[in-house]
C-alpha cells in the first residue's frame, strides 16, 4: 500500500483498479501461505533431517551413505519438475484479475445492469471468468500433486533401497546387526519426509518469489519526486500562451490557445461537448506535460513544478466527489489536524454548518457518502479546498448531476468565495450567474472563440450570444 499510495495520479490510473484489488488480496494470501508459513515449517524439517543424520552417523556411517545417495537422484527429478508450479502460479494471478475486474463492473454497474436486465448476461461472463479460473487453479493444483507424487516414490524407492542393502550387509558380516537396520528403515522416515516435501515447499518458495516481484511490478509505478521544502505561491496568476495539445498525433485538442487567469478571479469556461473544455482544464492542473506552448504559475511552467507541490496550490472539485465513511469533520479535513474553530468556518463557507450541527460532529457518512445529498457532498469538496487554503479551484461541470436549485446555490457559494482563483467548466447558461464571473472563456473546436464578461459578449452578438439566446 505504501508502494501503491506514492504512485501519482496518472501513473495510477494507468492500470486497472482489479489489478490492484487481486495483487492485494489473491498475491498477498498466496505469498502467506507459500512463502512465510512454508518457510517456517522448511525450517523444522531441516531440523528433523539433521537430527536423524547424526543418529544414522553414529549407528553406521557407510549405511548413512548408501541412504543418501539412494535418495539423492529421484530427488533430483522431482526438484526439476517444481519450477513448473512457478509458471502456472502466475497465470492463476492473472486469471484473478479478469474475475475481479468482472466482480468491480458488477458491483460499479449494479444499477445499470438493473436498468437493462443485463443479470443474464453479466452472470454468463462472471461464470466464464470463473471457470477460467478454476481451470489454472486445477493446472496448478494437478503439478503440485505430480511434484509430491514424485517426491513421495522417490522415498519409497529410498526406503526400500536401505532395507536391502542393510540386508546384505548383515549377512555379509559387515560390522552391523539386523537391529540396526530395522533402527535405520524406522530413522528413514524422518529423512524421506523434508526430503519428500522439500522439493514442493522450494517450488511453492519460487513461485511466491515471482509472485512477490509481479505485486511489487503492480503496485510501484512513477513515484512523486519529494518536495523540495519550499512551497510554491500565487501571487500575480496563470498565464496560458500558444497552447496546443492532442491526445494524438495530427489530431489537436486545443489550438493555439491564450488566456490569463487573475489571482483571485472567477473564471467561467464555455462551449459545445467536445471542445475541449476538461482538456484545458486538465493541462492547467498539470495532469499532462506534453503540450506545446506555455501554461505559466506567475512565471513557473506547470509542466516544472513539482506535483506534490503544485497540488498543495490548487483544488479539484469533482463532478463524483468521493466521500470516506468517516464524520463529516473528517471528510473536510482528509484525516488531519485542523484547529476547531478552522473547520466551522470553512465548513461555515461552505454552507455545511447547520450540517454539521444537524447531524452531529459524530455523524458517519456512509460508504461513499450514501448518507449525503449530492449536493452536500458537493459541499463537502469546496470546504475541502478552502481548509488546505487552495489558491486556485478547479471545477469541471460538477453540477451536472443536480437539480437547478442546488446546481445554482453551489455555484453561487463557489463565486462568494474570497482571494482564491475559480476556474469553473459549466455547460448552464444562467444569466444571474454568468452575470457573476470576471470573465466568460468561450471555447469553440479547440480555439478560444471569445471572451468577455457576460454584458460584453452578449453586445458583441457573436458565437456566445447565439448559444444564450439558442438555452434561453
Ligand atoms: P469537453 O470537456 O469540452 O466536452 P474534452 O476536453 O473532454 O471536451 O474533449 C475534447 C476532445 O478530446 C474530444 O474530441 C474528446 O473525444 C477528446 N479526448 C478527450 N479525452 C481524451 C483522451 N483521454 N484520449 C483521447 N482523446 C480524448
Ligand atoms: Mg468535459
Amino acid at each position: 500500500m505504501q508502494k501503491l499510495l506514492s504512485n501519482n495520479i496518472s501513473s495510477f490510473k494507468k492500470k486497472e483498479t482489479a489489478a490492484y484489488l487481486s495483487a492485494l488480496t489473491n498475491d498477498v494470501t498466496s505469498v502467506e501461505q507459500n512463502y512465510l508459513s512454508d518457510k517456517l515449517f522448511a525450517i523444522s524439517l531441516s531440523f528433523m533431517f539433521f537430527a536423524t543424520l547424526i543418529m544414522m552417523l553414529v549407528y553406521s556411517p557407510l549405511l548413512t551413505l548408501i541412504s543418501l545417495l539412494s535418495v539423492a537422484l529421484p530427488l533430483l527429478a522431482s526438484v526439476l519438475s517444481g519450477n513448473k508450479v512457478q509458471l502456472v502460479e502466475k497465470k492463476v494471478s492473472e486469471e484473478n484479475k479478469n474475475f475481479v475486474s468482472v466482480l468491480n463492473d458488477i458491483l460499479g454497474g449494479f444499477a445499470v445492469i438493473k436498468n437493462f436486465k443485463a443479470e443474464a448476461q453479466m452472470l454468463k461472463i462472471l461464470f466464464k471468468k470463473n471457470e477460467d479460473l478454476e481451470y489454472k487453479k486445477f493446472d496448478r493444483r494437478s503439478i503440485q500433486l505430480k511434484v509430491q507424487m514424485l517426491s513421495q516414490l522417490s522415498g519409497l524407492i529410498a526406503q526400500f533401497s536401505v532395507f536391502v542393502f542393510g540386508t546384505a550387509m548383515v549377512l555379509k558380516g559387515m560390522g552391523i546387526t539386523s537391529g540396526t537396520v530395522m533402527a535405520f528403515v524406522n530413522l528413514m522416515n524422518s529423512i524421506i519426509k523434508p526430503i519428500a516435501e522439500m522439493p514442493a515447499i522450494i517450488a511453492n518458495q519460487k513461485a511466491a518469489k515471482a509472485l512477490i516481484s509481479k505485486t511489487a511490478d503492480i503496485l510501484s509505478g512513477q513515484g512523486n519526486e519529494k518536495p523540495t521544502g519550499e512551497h510554491i505561491s500565487l501571487y500575480e496568476g496563470i498565464t496560458v500562451k500558444n497552447l496546443s495539445f492532442a491526445y494524438e498525433e495530427n489530431r489537436p485538442v486545443l489550438k493555439d490557445i491564450s488566456l490569463k487567469f487573475e489571482k483571485g478571479k472567477s473564471y467561467a469556461i464555455i462551449g459545445s461537448s467536445g471542445s475541449g473544455k476538461s482538456t484545458l482544464l486538465n493541462l492547467l492542473m498539470g495532469t499532462d506535460d506534453n503540450y506545446t506552448g506555455d501554461i505559466l504559475y506567475d512565471t513557473k511552467e506547470v509542466s516544472s513544478i513539482n506535483k506534490d507541490l503544485l497540488y498543495e496550490l490548487i483544488a479539484v472539485i469533482q463532478q463524483n466527489v468521493f466521500i470516506f465513511n468517516a464524520s463529516i469533520v473528517d471528510n473536510i479535513t482528509m484525516f488531519q489536524d485542523f484547529d476547531k474553530d478552522k473547520v466551522m468556518a470553512v465548513a461555515e463557507k461552505a454552507q455545511l454548518k447547520e450540517l454539521i450541527l444537524e447531524r452531529g460532529e459524530n455523524y458517519m457518512c456512509g460508504e461513499n457518502g450514501k448518507e449525503l445529498s449530492g449536493g452536500e457532498k458537493q459541499r463537502i469538496s469546496i470546504a475541502r479546498s478552502l481548509i488546505k487554503n487552495a489558491s486556485v479551484l478547479f471545477a469541471d461541470e460538477i453540477t451536472a448531476a443536480l437539480d437547478a436549485k442546488t446546481s445554482f446555490e453551489i455555484i453561487n457559494d463557489i463565486l462568494k468565495l474570497e482571494d482564491i482563483t475559480r476556474i469553473v467548466v459549466t455547460h448552464s447558461l444562467e444569466r444571474s450567474l454568468l452575470e457573476k464571473y470576471d470573465e466568460i472563456i468561450v471555447l469553440k473546436d479547440g480555439k478560444v472563440e471569445e471572451t468577455g464578461t457576460f454584458k460584453e459578449l452578449i453586445e458583441k452578438r457573436g458565437y456566445f450570444n447565439a448559444l444564450y439566446t439558442i438555452s434561453q
